[in-house]
């Protein structure tokens, strides 16, 4: 079972890793928020890509169904040995905090300047995608390459969303635009400026050896780093194991979410990602210990 470790039937289980349709996913803020509750899930964190904007609905929707909504965000970094980047997660991060949305805008200019490029070169390759359908498909939110996939299936160019990446839209496929991003310590840093604690998104996903993904652990820690997102759909039992014990012995604090995206990604459920996930209500508390260290030593 991907992305599970041994636990107890009735465990309680959180998910801090969700897309709403303020990034990617399918479901509105409040919808995601009451899914979650549906599921029993204890808590759920919004972690729209590169923005804030679905936070304030999500935390309504939060105290009106009585459910822990931690309002988070997921940005998209360079990475140093790849042209690929990688994705910082923050968690508890304050809403309207104003340097983070300029930082934040920065990352849409750079989106927005980037979509009409990948339409131009899918129409250069005679497929008819506009950036109107887009925008339709994304229903008002930050468009992304997953709203790009869906334009290819909806005009016939291929079959699935999936086809789409692998043919055209992933990186250094041939519709492939590389996109605007800052420097992992500078997303650090802002991160905790805006009081959230910064996490390793999906490390199992960098496709690195055990020593190459310490040293690159280590070398993020150095830049304020405090925690690692050890649970998660595409990890595999020994991936979380492994990244659980790399995290206790470089004292970093461990998350877990599926990356549910609703329609968007059908393979992924809330809360249980591919059916084996299951990350423990009990890692909250050295999350929230973690955040409270952090805003305590003035951030
Ligand atoms: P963007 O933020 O517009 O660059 O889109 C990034 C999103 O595209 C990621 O969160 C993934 O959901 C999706 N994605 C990127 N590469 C692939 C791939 N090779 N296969 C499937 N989905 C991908
Ligand atoms: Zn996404
Ligand atoms: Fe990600
Ligand atoms: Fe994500």
């Amino acid at each position: 079972m991907p992305g599970s470790m041994a636990h107890d039937a009735g465990m309680e289980t959180i998910d801090l890793h969700t897309h709403t349709t303020a990034s990617d996913g399918s479901l509105s803020p409040g919808e995601l928020v009451a899914a979650a509750k549906q599921a029993g899930l204890k808590a759920v964190a919004v972690t729209d890509h590169d923005t804030i904007d679905g936070l304030t609905e999500a935390a309504a929707a939060g105290r009106d169904l009585g459910m822990e909504v931690i309002p988070g965000v997921e940005i998209s970094v360079e990475r140093a040995d790849s042209d690929s980047g990688m994705h910082m997660l923050g968690l508890w991060v304050e809403p309207g905090h104003a340097e983070l949305g300029a930082f934040l805008d920065r990352l849409k200019q750079g989106r927005a300047e980037r979509n009409p490029k990948i339409v131009a070169k899918l129409n250069e390759l005679g497929i008819p995608v506009t950036m109107e359908m887009v925008q339709e498909i994304s229903g008002g939110g930050q468009v992304g390459r997953p709203h790009l996939a869906q334009a290819l299936v909806k005009v016939g160019a291929t079959g699935s969303t999936q086809e789409a990446f692998n043919r055209y839209l992933g990186n250094g496929k041939k519709a492939y635009v590389p996109k605007f991003r800052f420097q992992p310590d500078e997303a650090i840093a802002m991160l905790r400026k805006a009081g959230a604690l910064p996490v390793l998104a999906h490390p199992g996903l960098l496709e690195l050896g055990k020593q190459a993904l310490e040293r690159l652990i280590t070398g993020l820690k150095g830049m304020g780093l405090m925690g690692v997102e050890a649970y998660y759909s595409e990890h595999r039992p020994a991936t979380t194991k492994a990244l659980v014990s790399l995290a206790a012995r470089l004292d970093l604090v461990v998350s877990g979410g599926s990356d549910f995206h609703g329609a968007a990604k059908p393979a992924i459920a809330l809360g249980r990602g591919k059916g084996g996930l299951a990350v423990p209500a009990s890692l909250l508390a050295g999350l929230a210990q973690a955040r409270d260290r952090l805003r305590a030593a003035g951030r």
